[in-house]
């Protein structure tokens, strides 16, 4: 399957200052993470029918909206994240996609395999053999996966599920074409399980504040990035903990721990992920029918139904940082 990088200069904390937007397909193409609206993909986007993103963050969704609307394309969102995407990109998701299923790209369709870890909404998109990873990968350095969206646990399986896939190629979201997704996968998992051993020394040293566990498992400068590296030694906590939703009760557990990570919020989660849940339908009918009946847009502002915890919205404004 044809697959086009674009390369568009962002506000991103990535070192290269640059989110890759995707062109799947040729004629009819899925747009993917259009980063924010450039002339390059203007050039393109009378051949664009869709646009869908691996995640939420802002340097990967800033051209949503005027990418979609200028070529008329079908706006595709992750099933149960609808209103978060509504407020990342202020459009309305048209159609809704889960793990698996295929979504129109060119000729045929790309799939999507749930990845989530670096943001709860994370997807890649496989065409043929070769996958769209958003934030999952880079061929150098790392990406953060902070708390309170982000997921150690859920990164680490996101991470062995690419390696087991075996993919020919990894398309991520900045940085180069990675040509050996295996070995770049087992980087990341090395990377993320020594960082998480330097984390529990540091508890085990004796050291209760995330400030103080902070000092002791990075060895390098975090002028600048501080609050960043808190959200990652937060995120490995949870996991050490056993997890997020257990916290409390691992905490029980472990009584002689007693690390103190300050209130807690927990990170936004689509309401209608629930077993048992009412099963939302998708829009139906002709593109944005909704929008163009009037249905008023859900914008950053004034969506009671969108709560993003103001941890969660700074992270919203950095985007992407590498290194953590
Ligand atoms: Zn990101």
């Amino acid at each position: 399957m044809r697959i086009e990088r674009v390369p568009i200069e962002v506000s991103t904390r990535a070192p290269t200052g640059r989110t890759a937007a995707y062109l799947v397909g040729g004629e009819d193409a899925l747009l993917v993470d259009p980063a924010a609206p450039d002339s390059r993909l203007d050039a393109d986007l009378d051949r664009v029918a869709g646009v869908a993103v691996t995640h939420h963050h802002a340097d990967h969704v800033g051209g949503v909206r005027a990418c979609a609307e200028a070529a008329d394309a079908t706006v595709w969102c992750r099933y149960g994240r609808e209103a978060a995407f509504a407020d990342a990109t202020g459009i309305d998701p048209d159609r809704t996609f889960r793990e698996g299923e295929g979504i129109p790209a060119g000729d045929g369709a790309v799939t999507v395999r749930e990845t989530p870890g670096h943001a709860p909404e994370h997807v890649a998109f496989a065409a043929d053999g070769d996958l769209l990873v958003g934030d999952l990968a880079v061929a150098e350095g790392s990406v953060v996966v902070g708390a309170p969206e982000g997921d150690v646990r859920s990164y680490l399986s996101s991470l062995r599920r690419v390696r087991a896939m075996a993919p020919d190629r990894l398309y991520p979201g900045h940085g180069p074409v990675v040509e050996d997704p295996r070995s770049v996968c087992e980087r990341l998992l090395r990377h993320r399980l020594n960082r998480e051993a330097r984390v529990l020394a540091a508890v085990k040293a004796g050291n209760r504040a995330v400030t103080d566990i902070l000092d002791a498992a990075y060895d390098k400068d975090l002028a600048g990035v501080r609050n960043l590296a808190g959200m990652t030694v937060r995120a490995h906590l949870d996991k050490l903990h056993g997890g997020r939703e257990s916290g409390q009760q691992s905490r029980d557990r472990h009584p002689g721990c007693g690390v103190r990570q300050g209130p807690r919020r927990r990170p936004e989660s689509g309401r209608n992920d629930r077993p048992g849940a009412p099963r939302q339908t998708a829009p139906r009918g002709p593109n944005r029918v909704g929008r163009l009946a009037g249905r008023p847009r859900r914008g950053r502002r004034g969506n009671p139904e969108s709560v993003v915890p103001p941890e969660a919205a700074y992270k919203y404004r950095i985007g992407c940082f590498y290194g953590t």
